[in-house]
């Protein structure tokens, strides 16, 4: 008999350690609907404290759906449903819940946490209404201007007209699936970036050549600061180039005309600082914790005026973010924005990359 009893115990050691380690949350309900067992994970999804063993579900979780769910649950029929806990952590619990027969006589349900599934389902599903709406505008544009131009062959100055609706709305849709392609691109698993030790300034000084026409013609004084000693940064030259260029593009294009643009360059130990500010219009603070998402933009219609897709600074935090960079921006109505690019110094020679 101790034997057998030992053995009992130790089978029953054994499911508590695999109840106690499980990701699922794990309910029991005898057949009075008295919790007979409740696993830690179910403890901590339900936030529940202290010793829930004996009361009846009521007692334990005052959840409507919840009850109504489990009392749905049948021999052979087992229910499936999802319900939100509401509180300091809300989250989203995907549950499937069946009555027992038998020895076991009550209702098992299994709980899944699905929030961040959930949360993701939801920023894809976002994405794609975003990019159809992007892609809606040009499109139509170009298909009326089409339809206008073999109306108004035989009339030049018209038909030339229409040919540049039709070119610059080819352009924007140009440039929305190159911003789309280098998102997919850099967020695909294959992308690793490149990095090599980098002479920051150099480099910046040649990139910034390529921009004097651009803030000439925006009547934007476009200078630099680079401070001395700055050590090499580790980086991929093809995306600081892209993230900078993005900055700096932005900068001058929301300055607007008459204002300043500076890119300066600063080292520490550790890290090297790019900065690219402007004394510009700046962005009202509640904008500013989602700059950098997706398609967002303070004002849609400027944006898209001036050529831009929304992509921009999210395309700038993952090129960063790849490079083990990190990147925040300071900005004031009416006084200026600044992005700050802050990237790890390249490992010293004998050294290997963490
Ligand atoms: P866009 O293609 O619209 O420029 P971005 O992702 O590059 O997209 O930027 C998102 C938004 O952030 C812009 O629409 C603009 O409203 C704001 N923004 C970015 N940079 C600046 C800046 N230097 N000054 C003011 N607003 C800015």
């Amino acid at each position: 008999l101790s034997s057998t009893l030992g053995a009992l115990r130790e089978e029953s050691d054994r499911m508590s350690g695999i109840l106690a380690n499980m990701d699922e949350g794990v309910l029991f309900l005898d057949e009075q609907g008295r919790v007979a067992l409740i696993n830690p994970k179910l403890r901590e999804m339900l936030v529940l404290q202290g010793k829930q063993e004996g009361n009846t579900l009521l007692e334990s979780v005052r959840h409507t759906e919840l009850l109504d769910l489990l009392a749905r649950a049948d021999v052979g029929k087992p229910v499936e449903g999802e319900i939100e806990v509401t509180g300091l952590r809300p989250s989203k619990l995907m549950i499937r819940a069946t009555k027992l027969e038998g020895a076991h006589r009550g209702v098992l349900a299994v709980f899944v946490d699905v929030t961040e599934t959930r949360r993701l389902e939801n920023i894809r599903r976002e994405f794609v209404a975003n990019v159809s709406h992007e892609l809606r505008t040009p499109v139509t544009s170009i298909r009326s201007a089409g339809e206008s131009l073999s109306a108004a062959l035989r009339q030049p100055e018209m038909a030339q007209k229409f040919v540049d609706i039709i070119d610059r709305n080819g352009e924007r849709l140009q440039v929305l699936v190159e911003d789309l392609l280098e998102l997919s691109r850099i967020e695909s698993k294959q992308y690793s970036p490149t990095l090599e030790p980098l002479d920051v300034g150099p480099f910046l000084d040649h990139m910034l050549g390529l921009f004097t026409d651009r803030a000439q013609r925006a009547q934007v004084k476009l200078s630099t600061e680079f401070n001395r000693d700055v050590p090499l940064a580790h980086a991929d030259r093809r995306a600081l180039e892209h993230v900078v260029t993005n900055l700096v593009d932005n900068a001058i294009k929301y300055a607007g005309p008459g204002k300043q643009v500076v890119v300066a360059v600063r080292g520490s130990e550790r890290r090297v600082l790019i900065r690219v500010s402007d004394n510009g219009p700046g962005i009202p603070e509640s904008h500013l914790p989602r700059i950098f998402e997706r398609f967002y933009r303070i004002d849609a219609g400027r944006s898209r005026e001036l050529g831009g897709t929304g992509l921009g600074l999210s395309i700038v935090k993952n090129l960063t973010e790849s490079m083990k960079g990190s990147v925040r921006v300071e900005s004031q109505e009416g006084v200026g924005t600044t992005f700050e690019v802050s990237l790890p110094t390249a490992p010293k020679v004998g050294q290997t990359a963490a």
